[in-house]
């Protein structure tokens, strides 16, 4: 379970995030919309650890993120601490973010060993069984500037499921792609849906968000305006800036 509750973070005197509460279950799948600014990428990145938040708190299976409670005292973790719990968390990005010079490969295998401290040959096992996964068994000696934008993506969550979180967040992963690429990575994101890991995807692809997410946050401002199953909140929304962006997007 991912635990949200009254997260508020600013960048000087921009808020981006106001007393954000949302407890997303394990295994559930959580898709996040709302317009451009809306802090959806900020909420991502502090679930993340990539971010400090200003007020409030997020805990994965009760583990505070970034922080260790002592009685009633929390405590900011050091960095090292803060790395090992990240595995807990995995993201993908828009832009792929793979490393040029390695392989597809070396790509996956790189944080199994550095991270997990796997040998390289059960590295490499659970690397290819992982891109068997994604369907892309024959690529793993290719670069990925040899692959296409949906090859790519597919070997960024390959990379990511190799650290096996607990979590794993989403960040527009279609919206660099071709539309002709977008397809096959979504079929791979509604594969791991089935799985029982929890999804978090921030998403401009409504059709897609309608079929797969358990749930659907509407943001607007820094704030959550709006939560509730697909049919709620596409086709019946509640309030008025919600039924706004959906008739935009759709
Ligand atoms: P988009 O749909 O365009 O990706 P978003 O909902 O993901 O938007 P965020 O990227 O979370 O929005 O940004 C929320 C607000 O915070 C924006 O106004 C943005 O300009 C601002 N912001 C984000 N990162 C920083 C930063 N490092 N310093 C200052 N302001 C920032
Ligand atoms: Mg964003």
């Amino acid at each position: 379970t991912v635990e949200i509750r009254g997260v508020t973070k600013a960048y000087g005197d921009l808020v981006v995030l106001e007393d954000v509460d949302l407890v997303i279950p394990s295994g559930s799948v959580t898709a996040i919309i709302g317009p451009s600014g809306s802090g959806k990428s900020t909420l991502l990145r502090s679930i993340n650890h990539l971010e400090r938040v200003d007020r409030g708190y997020i805990a994965i299976d009760r583990e505070l993120i970034g922080y260790r409670r002592e009685g009633d005292t929390l405590y900011e973790l050091k960095e090292r601490e803060v790395l090992e719990r990240r595995t807990d968390v995995g993201m993908v990005f828009q832009n792929f973010n793979l490393f040029p010079h390695l392989t597809v490969l070396q790509n996956i295998t790189e944080a199994p060993i550095k991270v997990r401290g796997l040998s390289r040959g059960d590295a490499e096992r659970l690397a290819l069984d992982l891109l068997a996964r994604v369907g892309l068994a024959d690529k793993a000696y290719a670069y990925p500037r040899q692959l296409s934008g949906g090859q790519q993506q597919r070997v960024a969550i390959a990379r990511t499921l190799a650290l096996k979180p607990k979590v794993l967040l989403f960040d527009e992963p279609t919206s660099a792609l071709d539309p002709e690429l977008v397809g096959e990575v979504l079929d791979v994101i509604k594969e791991l849906a089935q799985s029982g890991i929890t999804l978090i995807i921030v998403t401009h692809e409504i059709g897609f968000a309608r079929e797969v997410a358990d749930r659907i946050v509407f943001m607007e401002q820094g704030r959550v305006v709006e939560t509730g199953s697909p049919e709620q909140v596409l086709n019946d929304p509640q309030h008025r800036r919600t039924a706004d962006f959906i008739a935009k997007v759709l």
